[in-house]
């Protein structure tokens, strides 16, 4: 592979996110009592209400951020950035108009940009929890940012 990408490895122990719109969130609580057992095993955060929810209906520990309208998704996608997000279940909600639609956008092209593995349903996130890939390290490739503002800073 060129120096246009450099190797990530997303770990063994995962960083989860998980976030619901609110005619999810019954399902998504639901998904993560039936997968209680292999998300013990990982790092868990999530927009505000979503993570209490979870913590409060499963026991299971979820790190909160804001509420997903007063900022969550973006957090989470700052997070993705940063390296500390490498995974994400998003339950959203195609029926329903969101005030934050540009947050949601904006958090599903950043984990596009960095590879990450990004479920917007319930079969996805099935496919993905059960993956062998959950109980191994996972090597990817991302853009070398660092290159790509050196050659930015020296061509513009
Ligand atoms: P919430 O945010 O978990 O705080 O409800 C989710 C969202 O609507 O993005």
């Amino acid at each position: 592979m060129s120096e246009d990408f450099i190797t990530m490895t997303i770990g063994k122990q995962k960083n989860i996110a998980l976030i619901a719109h609110d005619n999810k969130k019954a399902d998504l609580i639901d998904w993560c009592e039936q997968n209680k057992e292999i998300l013990k095993q990982h790092f868990l955060c999530g927009t505000g209400t979503t993570a209490r929810m979870i913590t409060d209906q499963t026991g299971l520990p979820v790190r909160g951020y804001n509420s997903g309208p007063l900022g969550g998704d973006q957090q989470i996608g700052a997070k993705i950035v940063e390296g500390r997000v490498d995974f994400v279940i998003f339950f959203s909600d195609p029926l329903t108009a969101q005030p934050h639609d540009p947050d949601v956008k904006a958090l599903l092209r950043i984990a596009q940009v960095y590879d990450i593995p990004i479920a917007n349903n319930r079969a996805s996130a099935d496919f993905m929890i059960h993956s062998t890939y959950m109980n191994t390290e996972y090597e990817h490739e991302i853009i070398n940012f660092k290159k790509n503002i050196k050659e930015r800073s020296e061509t513009l």
